[in-house]
């Protein structure tokens, strides 16, 4: 097992293209940690210079305490699993797992052992003799898997190794890697490009963007408080909803409604040195029926109307969808980005809202609705420089290292200890505006 640090890495390539800029991440012993970004973003750059299969440009790499930068990959005492499962096909499962081992000169019955006791834990004991052509892609998987395991080496490190796999499979074999990670408890890097799989899998996630690492944290940290718009709309599905915002007075106007900021958010934005424009962002859960909101809570957000262009049921939520005018200023290439990353048209920069809601909603399609959003969920980042405003300055030290959107170094610390974080916006009733706060506060 080893601790992995990177410190000041960057690859940039000889045709001059800069695919990692000054990444830094403490990995720790035993952690698991998952790189996620949208295609090109410099994952598997980043992993590929870790396993010794690129060279670092600058930086330095340790490994379990040793700097590794020119170490070649067989000495590194790591082990990869990679989206192509690259299984020999004449050898059976067995000769496949042991294969590293043999190379190595293991005595045979020593590599049996370790290929049995790997098959055990994967589940592979029945498949042993058979070829790769005869087993399911899941199958496959697990000796790709199988194989890195025999070699007991300090950390794992997989390139998408899921992503052949049918989108049931995947969802099963993702809970595997995850129990096989905790069962070792040896370090392990992962790289996807869905958020969905680095939310479930990891201890810690690591968001990048254009070679750049932009936040560092738990999955639920991730989510609860994102540095910066391009990690606020990256993580979470459906995405964060994003609208343009005015800030006047201690108000902030949106096209659902206007209201007060509380003293220390409004501290919080004046203090960025950011202008009066800004960017508004709330989750699709954030938002209710209002008819199902109680009295006690409605106080705590904004009742608007919007008439439902689309509503489906899922059983569980009921999701629907309703147009607003956005506003210009959320037209920022993070945005753009992510658009097109995920194949969207509008997303956050269009003028679609997605709402989630409770199943016991009685609200129909095409009805002029009634609906509530919960503000103190609500996010506020500055359309320059997409850092996320909402999150307090002060408050303890927790947070992880984090990059703004534009790249820069930045630190942010989350909101703890401040009895006023907890609440985000404190909402007064504004008469003859869009949206109307239930009673004041
Ligand atoms: P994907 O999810 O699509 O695999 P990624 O995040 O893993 O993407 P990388 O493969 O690390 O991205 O590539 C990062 C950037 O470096 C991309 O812009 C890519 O075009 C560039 N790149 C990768 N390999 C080379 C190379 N050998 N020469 C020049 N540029 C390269």
């Amino acid at each position: 097992m080893a601790e992995i640090v990177l410190e000041h890495i960057t690859k940039r390539f000889p045709d001059g293209s800069l695919a990692v800029n000054d990444f830094n991440l403490d990995i720790n012993d035993g952690e698991f940690v998952i790189l996620v970004g949208p295609s090109g973003c410099g994952k598997s750059t980043t992993l590929n210079m870790i396993a010794g299969l690129e060279d670092i440009t600058s930086g330095e790499l340790r490994i379990g305490g040793q700097v590794v930068n020119n170490k070649s990959p067989k000495d590194r005492d790591i082990a990869m699993v990679f989206q192509s499962y690259a299984l020999y096909p004449h050898m059976t499962v067995r000769e496949n797992m042991g294969f590293a081992l043999k190379l190595a000169k293991t005595p045979p019955n020593v590599i049996n052992e370790k290929v049995d006791e790997a098959a055990r834990i994967l589940d592979l004991n029945q498949f042993l003799d058979r070829r790769p052509a005869n087993l399911s892609g899941g199958q496959r998987q697990r000796v790709a898997m199988g194989r890195a395991i025999v070699r007991d080496p300090a950390a794992f490190l997989m390139d998408e190794p899921l992503s052949n796999l049918d989108a049931k499979l995947r969802v099963q074999t993702r809970t595997e890697v995850s129990r096989l990670q905790r069962r070792l408890g040896t370090t392990m890097v992962y790289v996807t490009h869905d958020q969905v799989e680095a939310l479930t899998l990891g201890d810690r996630v690591a968001v990048m963007r254009t070679g750049v690492l932009q936040q560092v944290a738990s999955p639920k940290e991730l989510y609860d408080r994102p540095v910066n718009l391009f990690v606020a709309g990256f993580i979470g599905s459906p995405a964060m909803n994003f609208m343009a915002g005015t800030l006047e007075d201690g108000m902030l106007r949106t096209s659902l409604g206007d209201f007060r900021l509380s003293d220390r958010l409004r501290r919080e934005v004046e203090s960025s040195g950011s202008g009066r424009e800004v960017i508004v962002g709330l989750r699709p859960e954030n938002f209710e029926d209002v008819a199902l909101v109680s009295a006690d809570n409605r106080p705590h957000g904004l009742t608007f109307r919007a008439s439902i262009d689309v509503l489906e049921s899922l059983g569980s939520d009921v999701f629907v969808y309703f147009t607003r005018e956005l506003g210009r200023g959320v037209n920022v290439a993070e945005l753009e980005e992510l658009a097109r990353d995920s194949g969207r048209v509008d997303s956050g920069t269009g003028e679609t809202v997605v709402a989630r809601l409770d199943a016991a909603t009685r609200i129909s399609e095409g009805q002029d609705a009634e609906l509530w959003v919960d503000t103190r969920a609500m996010h506020i980042f500055d359309p320059a420089s997409g850092r996320n405003l909402s999150l307090a300055s002060d408050g303890d030290d927790r947070a992880a290292s984090v990059g703004t959107a534009s790249g820069q170094a930045d630190a942010v610390q989350p909101q703890t200890a401040d009895p006023d974080a907890a609440t985000a916006t404190d909402i007064r009733a504004v008469p003859g505006q869009a949206g109307q706060a239930g009673e004041a506060t």
